[in-house]
């Protein structure tokens, strides 16, 4: 704890927690400690010279263009949460009720994603039978999941393994891992059930069939509070409002927040840590969170724990690119009667999803224009990562070009490149999750957040934050306890758990 002066003039000593990162996961963690720390200083660093991190929207023209994040899963707590204390709660909305049809992308033809489905699980039957996208063979398949055992041994699976084994081979390369690669980018037979969707290996263990679970999940959670009316949601002018409003009120809560400040490397000290920053400068901190990619905690930790580095640098993560591309209405001749459509893997396609955001959102283009988001690249695709600008822009336009029709050059282009964006939660990663905390607990203080651990989607970051503010405080008052004995504060320490453990 220091005893320095803090922006209000109050020479009392604080205890100086640092966060690292300001993307949503280290935002909501300086909120918390902003708004329910007392005694506590708060410095965000910030590599990048803006905050936000994979949150980034651009308003240009009529037009909201995100490169990142479009919106936020209703069901998950602390999105809506966050936004309700903000006070932005009032301006979030739903995806368009009408046209709530997506498609999947099947040799080559648009079929329409069956109504019915739970998450990734179809769940009505007569859809499902209406379907084109499966033959009539794989519908008899998916039925066959009310009669087939449930497996006994406890070990994890891949998702793609457990599809197969309660729905079959075609329910998984048609229908749902499209799906699933619309959410982590990643090859289904690396990633790991049980970190991924544990809730479908436990209605498969509870009610021995996986529709029978999924149903009986559904109805319980509409006994327990109404459903949103819509499964997505996002600040009307996009989602950057988020992190505006994070902005506004760490700025009102005196937290010293620092854009293009990288830190390199940090190391523990008899009272807590030293924050190494490229400019020379060095930061001391009670507690330290780190809300960076799991390589750049790797990078940080490498001189002083090696071991926890090397844990953390082997959460692989895969490389996607968003191309966003604008049209005028009539120069699109599909009817754009929908959200978009997902790519399953076997298409052998660079292209992952296309969102057609001026459909799925209101408000995100003017009048009789079209905003179209082509996501390129997948968890095993790096070689479209290589491709430069023109080569991207290409591929993106002769996608919406095939599918949709539109061969005129666009009102608007942008690439968003996210070289190793998204975590892979592949099998493994449980135990591996496990032996990081099991090393947090020997260093107290130091926390970490962010979408590497325990779930990629923005309410799950801003959990992960928020766990790891709560962590630093209690941290903090166990430091304070100890106080008149004046011994280290790295005597005790039960809270130095990663974040959302
Ligand atoms: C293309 C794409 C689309 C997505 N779509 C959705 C969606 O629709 N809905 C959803 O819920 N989720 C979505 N996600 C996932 C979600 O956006 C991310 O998981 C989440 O935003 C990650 O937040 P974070 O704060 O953990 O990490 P980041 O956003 O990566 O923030 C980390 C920050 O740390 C900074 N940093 C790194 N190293 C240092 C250093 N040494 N010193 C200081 N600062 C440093 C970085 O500059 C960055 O600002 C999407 C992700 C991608 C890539």
């Amino acid at each position: 704890m220091d005893g320095d002066l803090n922006e209000r003039g109050d020479s009392q000593a604080q205890f100086h927690v640092v966060v690292v990162g300001g993307g949503i996961s280290g935002l909501a963690a300086a909120h918390r400690l902003v708004r329910d720390a007392s005694g506590v200083r708060v410095t965000l660093l910030e590599a990048d010279e803006r905050l936000g991190g994979k949150i980034v929207t651009e308003r240009v023209g009529g037009f909201v263009i995100e490169g990142g994040p479009d919106s936020f899963l209703a069901a998950k707590p602390r999105g809506i949460g966050l936004c309700r204390e903000l006070g932005i709660g009032g301006r979030l909305h739903g995806v368009t009720a009408q046209r709530r049809r997506a498609f999947v992308l099947s040799r080559g033809q648009l079929h329409d994603l069956p109504e019915g489905l739970s998450g990734l699980v179809p769940t009505r039957l007569a859809p499902l039978v209406r379907s084109t996208l499966l033959s009539p063979l794989a519908k008899v398949r998916v039925a066959l999941d009310y009669a087939l055992p449930p497996r006994r041994d406890e070990g994890d699976e891949s998702l793609g393994s457990f599809i197969r084994r309660r729905l079959g081979r075609e329910a998984w390369d048609r229908l749902v891992e499209p799906l699933m690669a619309g959410i982590y980018a990643a090859d289904g037979d690396a990633l790991s059930l049980r970190a991924t969707f544990p809730q479908l290996r436990e209605a498969e263990r509870q009610h021995g069939s996986l529709i029978r679970g999924v149903l009986a999940a559904r109805r319980a959670m509409r006994g327990a509070a109404p459903a949103p009316a819509s499964a997505f949601l996002a600040p009307e002018t996009g989602m950057a409002a988020l992190v505006a409003a994070l902005d506004e009120r760490l700025h009102r809560g005196s937290a010293d927040v620092r854009l293009s400040t990288p830190a390199i490397r940090v190391h523990p000290t008899p009272r807590g840590y030293e924050v190494g920053l490229r400019d020379g400068e060095a930061i001391s901190a009670d507690a330290l969170i780190l809300a960076v990619p799991s390589f750049a905690a790797a990078d940080l930790l490498a001189e002083s724990d090696p071991g926890l580095a090397a844990e953390l640098r082997a959460i692989p993560h895969a490389s996607t690119a968003i191309v966003t591309l604008a049209y005028r209405r009539d120069e699109i001749p599909h009817a754009l009667d929908g959200h978009g459509y997902v790519v399953p893997r076997g298409e052998g396609l660079p292209i992952l999803a296309c969102t057609w955001s001026s459909r799925k959102w209101s408000g995100r283009a003017p009048d009789e224009r079209e905003l179209i988001r082509v996501f390129v690249g997948r968890s095993g695709r790096d070689d479209v990562m290589s491709l430069d600008d023109d080569a991207l822009l290409l591929l993106a336009r002769e996608e919406v070009s095939r599918r949709l029709g539109a061969s005129a050059a666009p009102l608007l282009q942008r690439i968003t490149r996210w070289p190793r964006g998204m975590p892979q939660y592949v099998l493994g990663h449980p135990e591996r999750i496990a032996r990081v905390e099991q090393a947090l607990r020997s260093r107290p203080g130091l926390f970490l957040a962010g979408n590497a651990y325990r779930g990629v989607g923005i309410p799950d970051c801003i959990a992960s934050g928020e766990r790891a503010a709560d962590g630093a405080i209690s941290y903090q008052l166990s430091a304070m306890s100890r106080e008149p004995c004046a011994t280290s504060p790295h005597s005790v320490n039960d809270e130095s758990l990663i974040a959302d453990s």
